[in-house]
């Protein structure tokens, strides 16, 4: 197979995607108001298209966190006290908030990120749908009824929040991701400290704006910042309740032996490294068209995108092409280049070093470039969309997360060994199967220790339904009734009522 021509980057109008009066203030927002005043600290925030810095953001340490964890524990009990139906109407308006301005949210998360229009759009419309369904939710979020379980004695379950919680997210969906945190937290009854990644804080930003006059001052506070610091003392804090991380497992390795500290409650979604098991008798057009978008979606800088192949032999040269054929159409760009762009720049320049890395290693481990492989000439940071063929079982290719756009196929002829294989990383997120065998589409999910397995799909999400990992890719669930568990406590009241 020969190797087609790396894609062009197409290039765009960046400068007018979001005019200076869109954004949002650029400082900590403490307690109901946004900090003004020159920061004694800032950092950069970085257009990943063309690698020119958009604007300098405020750059706080523990004592910024402190104000934020005391505002919080200041506003917890008027909120706390709050029905679940009046939360919940407060919901509904955010969510109301988010789709009125979902325009400017969408050209502000593309700009930051550098991610297509469509990517920002649908991370968008999901925020706005995490808060309606969170909202609906938690009024229905009843459970056992009250009881004797003890000879005149009566139980009542009551359920109440956690308390002040600490939010970390990434900064490949900085919103979504955001949203998935800060529903579930604010519905069942918690004020909530979040820190967005230091290269993505505009959309978070602009959700404290835009939200400022609906909630109360102090339940929701955003605090700017490095994870060394500002992530850091939300994990040792005593007086944060809960810390709640989306990340990589190193962060979440800290964050937990942090929180270990003060014995306060840990919720990670961490990395995933996520096998997409092909038998001989799956639908192979259909893998390779739900491959283009899974494994390319947001330039593979998705913790659960389907990034490993394991096909069976028989059908391996014919999947490849298939899934060569797709990748070669995708439309590479900056977001400013139009709303059909599919595949934008990574995150950063280090990042795309990691990236380039992981190609040049695993080239050198054996595997071959069926598409892509390398840089696409230009400013930014663009890694041509990749196929790695011939991967070799326990090289790095075959186990670690590149997090970025790059597929890598491996063989197998036994089921048994596709599962053990599959099973055999760190991670723990996400999986998919493709089969047109009924049983086999029960039972190797089964077989599968991930957090999710798809049956002839892949990166297919909803509200309703639980998201989280096991294994190195941490515990505690985002999205569905799930996390309204994880976000709150149960207490036991029991009464004597003997006369
Ligand atoms: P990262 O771990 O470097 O950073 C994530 C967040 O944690 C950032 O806000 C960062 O500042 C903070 N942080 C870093 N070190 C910290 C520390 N010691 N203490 C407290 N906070 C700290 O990860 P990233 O590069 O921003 O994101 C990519 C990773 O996130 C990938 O591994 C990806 O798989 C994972 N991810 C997982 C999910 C999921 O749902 N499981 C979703 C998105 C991303």
């Amino acid at each position: 197979m020969t190797t087609a021509a790396l894609p062009e980057i197409r290039r765009g109008d960046q400068a007018g995607l979001v005019k200076s009066e869109e954004f949002p203030p650029l400082n900590h927002f403490i307690d109901g108001a946004f900090a003004t005043g020159e920061p004694a600290a800032t950092s950069a925030v970085i257009d990943p298209a063309n690698g020119s810095e958009l604007v300098r953001v405020a750059r706080g340490d523990a004592e910024e966190v402190d104000r934020a964890i005391a505002a919080a524990k200041q506003a917890l009990p008027a909120w706390r006290a709050l029905t679940p139906k009046e939360r919940a109407e407060l919901l509904n308006k955010i969510a109301d908030r988010i789709e009125q301005h979902a325009d400017v949210l969408i050209r502000l998360e593309a700009l930051n990120c550098g991610k297509p229009l469509e990517v920002a759009e649908d991370d968008v419309v999901s925020a706005v749908d995490t808060f309606r369904f969170t909202a609906g939710a938690s009024r229905a979020f009843t459970e056992l009824g009250a009881a004797d379980y003890v000879e005149d004695h009566t139980s009542l379950i009551l359920r109440e929040p956690v308390g002040v919680v600490g939010a970390i997210v990434p900064w490949n969906y900085p919103l979504l991701m955001g949203v998935w945190k800060l529903a579930p937290i604010l519905a069942a009854g918690n004020t909530v400290v979040i820190k967005p990644s230091e290269q993505t804080p505009l959309t978070t930003l602009k959700l404290a704006e835009l939200v400022q006059d609906l909630l109360p001052a102090g339940v929701l506070n955003v605090v700017l910042g490095k994870g060394s610091a500002v992530g850091a003392r939300l994990s040792d804090s005593p007086d944060v309740d809960l810390v709640a991380l989306t990340g990589s497992v190193r962060a979440g390795r800290e964050v937990a032996s942090a929180a270990g500290q003060t014995v306060k409650r840990v919720h990670l979604e961490l990395g995933g490294k996520a096998p997409v098991i092909i038998f001989d008798d799956a639908d192979l057009a259909a893998a390779a068209e739900g491959l283009r978008a899974a494994g390319y979606w947001n330039s593979g800088q998705e913790c659960g995108a389907g990034t490993r192949v394991l096909v069976h032999e028989s059908v391996a040269e014919r999947f490849v092409e298939l899934l060569v054929e797709q990748v070669s159409t995708l439309v590479v760009g900056e977001p400013g280049a139009g709303a059909d762009v599919e595949l934008g720049p990574l995150i950063s320049e280090s990042h795309f070093e990691n990236v380039l890395g992981f190609i040049e290693r695993a080239k050198a481990e054996g595997a071959t470039a069926a598409i892509g492989g390398d840089r696409i000439e230009g400013d930014g940071y663009f890694v041509a969309p990749t196929v790695l063929t011939g991967v070799v079982e326990g090289t790095e290719a075959a186990r670690e997360e590149a997090f970025g756009p790059v597929v890598t196929v491996e063989t197998f002829t036994e089921e048994e060994d596709a599962i053990r294989r599959a099973n055999d990383v760190e991670y723990g997120l996400a999986a998919s199967v493709w089969t047109r065998d009924s049983a086999r589409s029960l039972s190797v999910p089964r077989q599968l220790d991930f957090g999710t397995v798809w049956v002839n799909s892949h990166l297919v999400l909803a509200n309703e339904v639980p998201w989280g990992g096991f294994k190195g890719s941490g515990y505690g669930r985002d999205l569905s009734i799930y996390a309204l568990n994880d976000f709150s406590r149960t207490k036991h009241v029991q009464i004597n009522h003997a006369r």
